[in-house]
């Protein structure tokens, strides 16, 4: 298996976020990339550097407005007066049906759902290679690789279609999706990560074509709040494929296989000819948000039951924090899927 990856995508720095009114350290650090990539190594994936894959796999997902403002708002931003190094917004529009603002200030508040998305400098050239990453772990994985890694960083899976939140910007797992849907008719993205992805959500929410799932803490009393509540299945063509897993604070490893046992059962229902594993490893006992208890072995243990669908796999990086065991978690998950891969494989799952 690979592991996608540039060193580029480090230079995205972000440098605080507002956690309950108060300034606190952006824990999306470089760091985390180190760690991570260390780790995949340890794991004996085989590093490569995406191509240059230019606009198209962001636009696949993204709106035109939005990527123009990823482009150029952090130039505009340094024009202002008095304004802060990195663009973070202070007014949002209570509705998103209304007239687009021509001002820097208003189009910040337009695209960005929290302080927690900066974009300095690098931000933008760093969220284009993590996109790239994805596209190209995505690419590999249609001409025949079994499964690929995708370093995303920054992640993605709360970016919507016009919109940054909770340290994303280029939804990766989308955009995978999107690229993998050349190959597969089907396509369903299984998302891990302690935090609904609510993007990922949003981005497919209409459409029947590409199955969304989230295990998560129950967004009642977690970030995103807004989204990820059981009762959000879909709408229109897309009713139906979309399925919220909410779990209470602290659940391990039993309830969390549980949930991902029910995940299961659905996407096996649905026949995917891929899919995207929006990995994060933020459910960690241990990890600096501590929303979950799962444990090191615990995250081993669900890589071997995804494999078992035994489906050509992008696996994307999503959260995961600053903690001893980060890099641990992530040898635990590819070991556990790489096994169970074997064994899907061998039991005759549906392959291409
Ligand atoms: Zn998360």
């Amino acid at each position: 298996m690979k592991v996608i990856y540039d060193e580029v995508q480090k230079r995205h720095h972000p440098g605080f976020f507002l956690t309950s009114g108060a300034r606190a350290p952006n824990p999306e650090t470089p760091a985390r990339a180190d760690m991570l990539f260390a780790a995949a190594t340890k794991a004996g994936l085989i590093h490569e550097v995406p191509p240059d894959l230019g606009l198209a796999p962001a636009a696949s997902v993204h709106t035109p407005e939005y990527l123009a403002f990823l482009a150029t708002i952090y130039t505009r931003w340094q024009r202002i007066e008095l304004a802060s190094e990195e663009v973070i917004p202070n007014i949002h529009p209570d509705r998103r049906d209304g007239a687009y603002p021509l001002s820097a200030v208003g189009q910040a508040g337009y695209h960005m759902a929290d302080t927690s998305c900066p974009i300095g400098a690098d931000t933008y050239e760093c969220a284009l290679r993590s996109a790239h990453a994805a596209a190209q772990a995505a690419r590999l994985v249609s001409a025949g690789d079994p499964a690929a890694y995708a370093l995303c960083r920054p992640p993605g899976h709360h970016a919507f279609a016009d919109l940054a939140g909770g340290f994303c910007y280029l939804n990766n797992a989308a955009i995978a999706a999107q690229a993998l849907r050349a190959t597969a008719d089907r396509v369903t993205i299984l998302d891990v990560d302690l935090h609904h992805g609510n993007g990922t959500q949003g981005i497919f929410y209409a459409r029947p074509d590409v199955l969304t799932v989230s295990i998560h803490a129950d967004p009642a009393r977690f970030y995103p709040f807004f989204w990820g509540h059981a009762d959000e299945r879909g709408r229109d063509a897309g009713l139906g494929y979309n399925l919220n897993l909410p779990l209470e604070r602290k659940t391990g490893d039993e309830g969390f296989l549980a949930a991902l046992d029910r995940a299961l059962e659905r996407i096996a229902a649905f026949a995917p000819g891929a899919l995207v594993v929006a990995l994060g490893l933020d459910a960690y006992e241990g990890d600096p948000f501590a929303g979950l208890a799962v444990t090191t072995p615990g995250f081993g243990r669900i890589g071997a039951r995804i494999a078992q669908l035994a489906l050509p796999t992008v696996i994307v990086q999503e959260g995961g924090y600053a903690c001893e065991a980060l890099g641990a978690n992530l040898v635990s998950f590819l070991d556990g899927f790489r096994a169970g891969h074997r064994v899907g494989v061998a039991l005759g799952g549906e392959r291409p």
